[in-house]
């Protein structure tokens, strides 16, 4: 068959090329008008391999109906027209049939489809996996878990009307016959600022409005709350409404999920009425400026604070209004002022929700996770937030961006590295493919400023965002992606136009440009002591857990880990666990800025697949080998397809020379077999290719 035959016999019910491993010519523009052809008819999914790219249609397409589950199923990958539950069935497959466990990596830019990528994934091997009652069960749980998570830790941005704030790795868990068991969920760094400020256009976390919108009055009146939502300071609202939520409706769903998850009537309450203090906090305002006294502050919702909390009014008072340090065995109490008063309140709100949200994650994870320890198979689902660019960047946004130079890390270390590296170590004949390395910044952010920004917090005198910029400075002066106004840069220029107290980072995705204000208060992570006892002497079931260092008995004066440490330290935990796996890759791809259905901006488009390294990718892919498997298992699999190696295999398992000579002789058999019987195929040549190469 000649080269145009097999692309007519391709092309025969697939729009454009489903597999840019085909794709002739290859260039740049052909690749995205190859993309453009098909996002134009729908067909969001295309293939580099074994790679998915997904681009997010902004509409809900016919795609994922139960027909299309049972048309995927035990299907094999290349067979069907691209799609996101060819990926899932195989990687399922893979971990029941060939016991390797594995982890679908997805990764783009915020809105990019990422969430919803995941919880496609977790659907089909939901609805593909085992059946009966206990194992429904165990499904229902797991899946129900999402829609809990969102409601507390997703957001309206103005990228993404339910942006991902935190980030998410869940392992689920399958027993021997692929039946699922259980999981596990990490979460990372929740954006946790967003509870008492957010950027102009976007919400706080979506629990508060649904919360308003969808609780009984008397729920509302038990909670001491009102149903308007501008009664709220922490709620902003030029953007409480957004068109496409249905608040209302969603809460009453979240309640119907936390039930599933198996919350106890009296922990969804507990819940509840920690989200109604912590949006309380926000109305407790000053009225005076000037004169600050213990007793001077109009707390307009203190008392029903302290009501919900369990917590006598005047020890919160005190908490708020001075502050006790101690210094050789002496207190000293000092009194606030206004500012230290707002910044205490905020912290309690902000530290309040977050130590909320991470007892839900553990919580979940008690009624989730498997109680008996015989051997496991585990596919891990990693989501978490995609690459952000704002007007304002601050320490959020660096914390994300950094999470996603990692995880670019992981596919250029395994897709481009690693593969050119293992042709290189077989022997095979190998030309270098380019790409762009991002471990570089990977280094500066690790090793320069997150440490730069520890060793400022913990040194001892005054230590400000302009000193740690200094230093910065002084440390990153020439890095090729670190720039500031007081810093030259690698070409030794200076650019006068940055502001004086921001840094500027050239990220494998493109420049961010950062705000040093609140880096080392953020960082820091500090909530006043008097304000985690007063915590801590709450009669609430809930909040006495979530502030352990309250309790006196065990004061510990070592100062707890900075924000930048512990999120490094569960980033680099996260990169060991995903490199034990099988990876699968699903690059999100956004076609627009406007959340709009059918609009393909070219130039936005041709950025992301430049800096996600695809066409790299796609070079690789089409020089390399499309298959590749070790000797034992191909052996053990297919032995009885030739007579040299059924029923017993010749010589010792551990001859590699023998070992190898058996998979040609069976290789040898399967191609000819295929060449028997499915010659009719139309992905005959896909498969050819890749069989015929091993061989
Ligand atoms: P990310 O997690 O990458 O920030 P999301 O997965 O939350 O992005 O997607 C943003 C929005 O785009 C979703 O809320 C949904 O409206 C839409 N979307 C994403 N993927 C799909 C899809 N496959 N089909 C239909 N709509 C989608
Ligand atoms: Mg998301």
């Amino acid at each position: 068959m000649s080269k145009s035959e097999v692309k007519t016999s391709l092309l025969d019910n697939m729009i454009g090329v489903g597999d840019m491993v085909l794709l002739e010519p290859l260039s740049e523009n052909s690749f995205i008008q190859n993309l453009k052809n098909r996002f134009d008819h729908d067909e969001i999914y295309t293939y580099i391999g074994t790679v998915v790219i997904s681009i997010n249609p902004y509409q809900s397409l016919p795609i994922y109906t139960a027909d299309k589950v049972e048309e995927y199923r035990n299907r094999n990958f290349y067979e069907l027209n691209p799609h996101i539950y060819a990926l899932a069935d195989e990687a399922y497959r893979s971990l029941r049939d060939q016991d390797k466990d594995q982890c679908i990596l997805i990764t783009g830019e915020s809105g990019a489809g990422k969430t919803e990528a995941s919880k496609l994934v977790m659907s089909y091997v939901a609805a593909v996996c085992g059946k009966g009652q206990e194992v429904n069960k165990v499904k229902e749980q797991l899946l129900q878990s999402n829609p809990v998570l969102e409601a507390f830790g997703n957001a309206k941005t103005v990228r993404n009307d339910n942006s991902s704030r935190f980030g998410k790795y869940m392992d689920i868990e399958f027993d021997f016959k692929g039946d699922p068991l259980g999981g596990v969920i990490s979460n990372y760094l929740l954006e946790k600022s967003r509870v008492v400020k957010q950027p102009r256009g976007e919400r706080n976390f979506h629990i508060f409005y649904q919360l308003l919108s969808g609780a009984s009055d008397d729920l509302l009146k038990r909670l001491k709350l009102e149903r308007d939502v501008s009664k709220y300071n922490y709620l902003s609202l030029d953007s409480a409404v957004v068109s496409d939520l249905d608040d209302g409706a969603n809460f009453r769903i979240i309640m119907d999920a936390m039930k599933t998850v198996c919350f106890m009537d009296n922990e969804v309450q507990s819940v509840l009425e920690l989200v109604a203090a912590v949006m309380k906090l926000g109305n407790i305002e000053s009225i005076d400026e000037i004169i600050v006294l213990v007793g001077s502050f109009y707390w307009t919702d203190l008392k029903e604070i302290c009501e919900l909390l369990g917590i006598e009014q005047i020890v919160l008072e005190r908490a708020f209004s001075s502050r006790t340090l101690e210094a050789k065995q002496e207190k000293v109490s000092t009194t606030l002022n206004v500012a230290q008063a707002y910044y205490a309140r905020d912290a309690l709100a902000k530290n309040l929700y977050s130590r909320l949200f991470s007892w839900l994650v553990t919580r979940i994870n008690e009624s989730i996770k498997v109680h008996w320890l015989f051997s496991k198979k585990v596919m891990g689902v990693l989501d978490i937030y995609g690459f952000e660019i704002f007007e304002n960047n601050s320490f959020e946004q660096f914390i994300i961006n950094y999470c996603n130079e990692k995880l670019q890390q992981i596919f250029i270390d395994l897709t481009l590295h690693e593969e050119q590296e293992e042709y290189i170590r077989e022997g095979i004949e190998w030309k270098n493919i380019e790409y762009f390395n991002n471990a570089v910044i990977c280094d500066l952010i690790e090793n320069g400023i997150l440490a730069m920004l520890d060793d400022e917090c913990l040194r001892p005198g005054t230590v400000t965002d302009e000193t740690f910029l200094d230093k910065l400075n002084t440390v990153c002066a020439g890095h090729h992606h670190f720039e500031s106004r007081h810093c030259t840069n690698s070409q030794f220029l200076t650019d006068h136009t940055l502001p004086h107290n921001c840094f500027r980072i050239q990220h494998y995705a493109g420049k961010v440009l950062y705000c040093v204000e609140g880096f080392v208060d953020k960082n820091n992570d500090l909530l006043y002591r008097d304000l985690s006892q007063a915590m801590y002497k709450a009669r609430h079931p809930l909040i006495k857990l979530l502030f352990p260092e309250g309790d006196p008995s065990k004061m510990n004066l070592k100062r707890p880990p900075t924000a930048g440490f512990q999120f490094r330290a569960s980033v680099g935990t996260l990169m060991k666990n995903l490199q034990t796996k099988n990876p699968n890759y699903i690059r999100c791809i956004k076609p627009n800025d406007k959340k709009a259905a059918r609009i393909f901006t070219e130039t936005l488009v041709r950025h992301q697949v430049r800096y996600l390294g695809l066409m790299e990718n796609v070079r690789v892919r089409r020089a390399g080998y499309a298959f590749r498997q070790l000797y034992k298992p191909c052996l053990e699999r297919y032995k009885m397809l030739c007579q040299q190696t059924w029923p017993h295999w010749r010589g010792p398992l551990f001859a590699l020379e023998k070992k190898r000579r058996e998979c040609l002789e069976v290789l040898a058999a399967v191609i000819q077999k295929i060449y028997r019987g499915w010659k009719q195929r139309k992905h005959f040549l896909l498969m050819k290719k890749s069989q015929v190469v091993v061989a």
